[in-house]
């Protein structure tokens, strides 16, 4: 174990999964640890802090929500909140309420490995100043402080609001947003229920960036959840 070994807190109650996350991420130069009880978490997060924490939404004291919620009253660690199917309401309660990220179990350990690397990517990116920076995925360019997008170097152009719903998804690049997060960012408080505004948004956006809404590479489609835009390319 190396001295900056980034430390994943891992907060869940059920000993497989927690064997197994202990396994995969210790193999790959993790380092882990672990609790079983919301409060303990918690105590963990605060005490130690984490560079990552997953965390389960089903616990025996806490739910996740709760967690969530405290956590985000001191911390902004990336979290990234483990999910069962029939859990969906709630895991889309814990992203709106600042969870970055989510899997659904059972989840392999290359999607895992995915999360964590963004997850520690925004991490980083969070610490530097972005005002002047340029993000690039695949034939796309977008240079923020210029207000400047291109496909395979042709300028597109962006109504204020397709730019606004670009650089939402940009933001958080990698990582899924809630379609509640970018109804109340792009449109307002007042708009959270519009979910068409964003879809016919979303297919405008694809169109003028060239991506396919039957299989996306740009922007992708979280069913029920939100949308996750491409992570950009490494530079
Ligand atoms: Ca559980």
């Amino acid at each position: 174990m190396t001295a900056d070994a980034p430390r994943i807190l891992v907060i869940e109650d059920e000993p497989e999964i927690r064997r197994f996350l202990r396994a995969s991420l210790g193999a790959h130069g993790f380092e882990v640890h672990e609790a079983q009880t919301g409060r303990d978490g918690l105590r963990q997060a605060s005490s130690t802090p984490p560079d990552v924490v997953i965390l389960d939404l089903g616990l025996p004291d806490l739910d996740g929500l709760a967690v969530i919620e405290e956590l985000r009253g001191w911390s902004r660690v990336p979290t990234i909140v483990l999910s069962a199917r029939g859990q969906e309401q709630d895991k889309i309660a814990a992203l709106d309420a600042g969870a970055d990220d989510y899997l659904t179990k059972p989840f392999g350990v290359g999607e895992l490995l995915a999360r964590l690397r963004v997850a520690l990517r925004h991490n980083a990116l969070a610490a530097e100043d972005q005002a002047s920076s340029v993000f690039a995925a695949g034939d796309l360019e977008v240079d923020l402080a210029r207000r400047q997008t291109r496909v395979a170097g042709e300028p597109v152009h962006l109504t204020p609001t397709e730019y606004r719903l670009l650089t939402m998804l940009i933001k958080s690049a990698g990582r899924v947003v809630t379609h509640r997060q970018l109804l109340k960012e792009v449109w307002g408080p007042d708009s959270t229920q519009e979910a068409h505004y964003l879809r016919v948004y979303v297919n405008q956006l694809r169109k003028k960036l060239g991506d396919s809404s039957v299989s996306p590479r740009l922007i992708m489609t979280e069913p029920g959840v939100g949308y996750r835009f491409a992570e950009a390319d490494e530079r």
